[in-house]
């Protein structure tokens, strides 16, 4: 056996890791983003706080057109794990024909889910509020690839799901996050990877997918292209304090959102169907702020300005 080989093959596969994986941008400076969209701004870049007094029910189906939401064969996805260094990232193994799908709502087409990842805090506000962590299921056109799908306006389908952690959850409450819990403390360092995590991903969507808000927005991450249709669901989904804190231990920085970007052109809908709870979020959220206090502190005194100046 020539050892050479393989320690030449070792230092390549670790360089070229290092190489993808390496943050060239960071959340600390996103002044030097690259991407024109992500610097001057555009005409829907996202994320966006959504005033849920501006929300337009959508009666006319001026942009809901397709009926209800259809996610199909979420139950059991093969996925693999990343730490990219800007999140922790799940990408679906196996050839596009077995994702699951999306369609309906304000979907023309169908799109194939690609990868789940998550922010902590959230992107989206509510009203000013944020929660602890949204997670993002990204979809593309089941009819493009990846590359076709970041050059059309409507290439790429977000779902995003917002995390509210609640400390005196017992086993019951936290066995919808718990499956994604057990992966995390084997992706805390950039770049590790785990293959062969079989998800159920119905756990992780909203319980209620008959309220959310839809616009058409931009990727947060460069080069902000405004190719998303996001979708968002209302009411979050549940973690257990201790869940939540080992996010806190991956190693992607003090935090991992993007600013809220000015609303400009944004329209956005809810189905027509919809009960937008509003202060219940509000109450949420101030008892959360408490929670993550000590470990989150920069994000914290961030989060204390913004409820101050309501
Ligand atoms: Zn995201």
């Amino acid at each position: 056996m020539c050892w050479w080989i393989v320690i030449m093959a070792m230092v390549l596969e670790i360089a070229s890791s290092v190489s993808y994986y390496g943050p060239a941008w960071s959340y600390d400076d996103e002044t030097n983003w690259p991407g024109s969209k992500c610097r001057e701004g555009g005409k829907r870049q996202s994320p966006i706080d959504i005033r849920t007094t501006d929300v337009i029910k959508d009666f006319n189906s001026h942009f809901i057109k397709y009926g209800a939401l259809k996610f199909i064969g979420y139950q059991k996805v093969l996925l693999t794990g990343v730490n990219n260094g800007h999140t922790i990232q799940f990408s679906c193994e196996g050839d596009e024909t077995i994702h699951p799908v999306l369609t309906g709502g304000p979907l023309k087409h169908q799109y194939r889910l690609e990868q789940m990842h998550f922010h902590w805090l959230s992107e989206h506000s509510i009203n000013g509020m944020k929660y602890p962590m949204e997670i993002h299921f990204v979809h593309v056109r089941s009819d493009l690839t990846v590359m076709e799908a970041l050059q059309k306006k409507d290439g790429l389908a977000i779902v995003a799901v917002f995390c509210q952690v609640q400390s005196d959850l017992d086993d019951f409450d936290t066995e919808n996050t718990e499956e994604l819990a057990q992966t995390i403390p084997r992706l805390l360092n950039t770049g590790e990877r785990l293959s062969g995590v079989l998800l159920d991903m119905t756990k992780l969507l909203s319980p209620n997918r008959y309220n959310y808000f839809t616009y058409a927005g931009s990727l947060t991450s460069p080069e902000c292209n405004e190719v998303v249709i996001w979708i968002i669901f209302e009411s979050p989904i549940y973690m257990s304090d201790a869940q939540y804190r080992m996010f806190g231990k991956v190693g992607v920085g003090r935090h991992n959102f993007r600013s809220l970007q000015k609303v400009s052109n944004h329209l956005v809908f809810c189905p027509p169907a919809s009960h937008i709870n509003t202060p219940q979020i509000v109450i949420f959220f101030e008892s959360v702020v408490k929670l993550v206090a000590e470990f989150f502190k920069n994000v914290t005194s961030y989060m204390a300005k913004g409820l101050k100046s309501r």
